[in-house]
């Protein structure tokens, strides 16, 4: 098997000079289904506010038009929302995309050393942030040369001396007697390359960097998405055979300033006619409350979540009975997991997707008629193509595996700031994918491996490289390496090996209680400085670190320590 392509060949054809803002509001492509008119985009799951599609378009208005009147935003801008989940995190967005700006997320719990590189990289006009977020955003603006005037609280307003995203919505509309800001308009073509949106991702090694995806990867993505749950090249399966219609609700856990929260959880749901509860942020009690109070369909979870609904006590099969439709990906999903959450919803497809921030998403699903995951990825989505490459650089075979390679129409083009890494990673129009996979007879992908060096935490990337920069900041730390260890409700955990230094090894051979400060000490460190879920797990002594001749570490020969270890006992 040379190359492995999608059974659906052909990926929907869309205008490429349209912004993910005009495709979703003014664009009506064949393949979308028509939703009913009262039929709201959004409901705000805390206040019970719904938002019909052309409240939300007159609120982008009125922000677009501030922040071209106030901001002078335009073009050559981006914008960065350092916020949990709100119903005005798209509208920041879009607002951005109608002026031509672009837009980068944040995690808000990064503190002033997790932002501050991104700040510097990404050089925002304006900071959208929720109250979470503010402390640490404001300091590292300070830092980064960003003035208070450039940060926005997006969810409220009590330091009135910040601008809120509310009001400014409110001076758009005060001035538009005035004052109209000029829709931008992309140049035919311009949308393959205009950058839309950038998450953070660590790629397959290295430090977290910005992946830049433009406008028409995103559209594709999401078309993508749609033409494989209608299921042919002709897209003639009935409505009712699918599994994303129109007036279906979906539940918004999943944090947008992740790629598959934002486009899939958000932005596919919408195309697809259905209602997008959001929650600004998790807490299972209150999630099982609102599937239950607003009679949810659809839900799009991590693997952790799964482990919540095999074990957690407030668990009740009756207060499910509306779902119909549970996906979970970001992470590998586990079998039994996915049996047990069967079980509970006999009536639910529950299944899993495979995607990734350099695939703007989704790049395979499940085949439409099958109701529990097998430990597949799916099929690829339309109009990819795939390659899985071997160790010894030639290509796999069906049952063998190698590194994925994907080619298609959703790719991130590269990331910021990031030459020699973006070079390595998209290559003559493919994206290496840093995953072990292989295919079967049938065309179904299943993920084995992660060749690449981030941990995934509950569906969020760990970039071992930036633990291991402050790990070896610490005098007493020689060398160290951070690898996963598997993780029964996160899924994986850092476990970091260190090396003392010389001082810190002779300390310890007087009194072994020394070892024990020192390894709190660390771990400690990490916990101060660091998003807790990037917290260290496990942490060992170790006489050195592998290295090749060249002095590169061998990190596969600690990672495969660890795993022993830990199945050892
Ligand atoms: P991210 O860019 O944060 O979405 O991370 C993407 C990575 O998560 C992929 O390259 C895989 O390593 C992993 N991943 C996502 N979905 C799956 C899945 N269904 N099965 C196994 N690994 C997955």
């Amino acid at each position: 098997m040379a190359e492995i392509t999608s059974p659906i060949r052909k990926a929907p054809q869309f205008p490429d000079d349209l912004t993910l803002a005009q495709f979703l509001f003014d664009y009506q492509h064949p393949i979308r289904l028509p939703r009913e008119p009262d039929s709201p985009w959004i409901i705000d799951s805390v206040s019970g506010k719904t938002f019909l599609q052309e409240e939300l378009r007159d609120r982008t208005w009125c922000l677009a038009n501030a922040l071209s009147f106030s901001y002078g935003l335009g073009p050559d801008h981006t914008v960065g929302i350092v916020s949990g989940n709100h119903v005005d995190f798209p509208i920041a967005i879009w607002a951005a995309h109608r002026l031509g700006a672009s837009a980068f997320t944040l995690n808000p719990i990064f503190n002033v050393a997790e932002l501050t590189p991104f700040l510097l990289d990404m050089k925002p006009a304006l900071l959208f942030v929720n109250s979470v977020a503010l402390e640490a955003v404001q300091a590292a603006a300070t830092q980064t040369g960003l003035t208070r005037d450039r940060i926005i609280l997006l969810d409220s307003s009590e330091k009135r001396d910040l601008c809120s995203l509310q009001e400014l919505v409110e001076t758009g509309l005060a001035k538009k007697e005035t004052y109209q800001f000029e829709e931008f308009k992309l140049k035919p073509g311009e949308g393959k390359t205009k950058v839309a949106l950038c998450f953070p991702s660590s790629g397959t090694t290295g430090v977290p960097k910005m992946a830049a995806i433009p406008h028409a990867a995103i559209i594709a993505n999401i078309l993508q998405n749609a033409a494989h749950d209608a299921g042919t090249d002709e897209m003639t399966v009935p409505i009712m055979e699918r599994r994303f219609r129109p007036g279906d609700v979906s539940l918004a856990a999943l944090p947008f300033f992740h790629i598959f929260g934002l486009l899939l959880n958000l932005h596919y749901h919408i195309f697809s006619g259905m209602v997008v509860l959001i929650m600004p942020k998790f807490d299972f009690k209150e999630y099982l409350s609102i599937i239950k109070h607003y009679q949810v369909n659809h839900l799009s979870l991590v693997p952790s979540i799964l482990v919540l609904f095999s074990k957690h006590p407030a668990v009740k099969a009756e207060d499910l009975t509306s779902l119909r439709v549970v996906f979970a990906g970001g992470a590998p999903v586990n079998n039994h997991l996915v049996r047990a959450m069967a079980a509970l919803i006999p009536q639910a497809v529950v299944e899993q997707s495979y995607g990734m921030t350099e695939v703007a998403g989704i790049l395979a699903m499940p085949p439409l008629n099958r109701r529990i995951a097998t430990g597949s990825g799916g099929r690829l989505l339309p109009g990819n193509t795939a390659r899985v490459v071997k160790q010894d650089g030639t290509l796999a075979g069906p049952g063998e595996t190698g590194e994925l390679y994907i080619k298609g129409p959703s790719l991130a083009t590269h990331y910021v700031n990031n030459e020699k890494i973006s070079a390595d990673t998209f290559v003559d129009g493919w994206v290496r994918s840093g995953d072990e996979c292989y295919f079967d007879e049938d065309g179904e992908i299943y993920v084995v491996d992660r060749i690449k060096d981030f941990i995934k935490v509950r569906g969020f990337q760990v970039a071992p490289a930036e633990l291991e920069a402050q790990l070896a900041a610490n005098p007493d730390v020689a060398d160290c390496c951070v690898v996963p260890v598997p993780h029964e409700f996160s899924g994986e955990i850092p476990k970091a090996y260190i090396v003392l230094s010389k001082a810190a090894a002779e300390r310890v051979s007087r009194d072994p209680e020394e070892g024990e400060k020192i390894k709190s000490a660390l771990i400690q460190d990490i916990a101060e400085k660091r998003a807790k879920y990037k917290a260290l797990g496990e942490l060992e002594f170790i006489d050195s670190i592998p290295r090749n001749a060249a002095g590169k570490l061998l990190r596969r020969v600690l990672r495969a320590k660890a795993l022993n270890d830990h199945e050892a006992g």
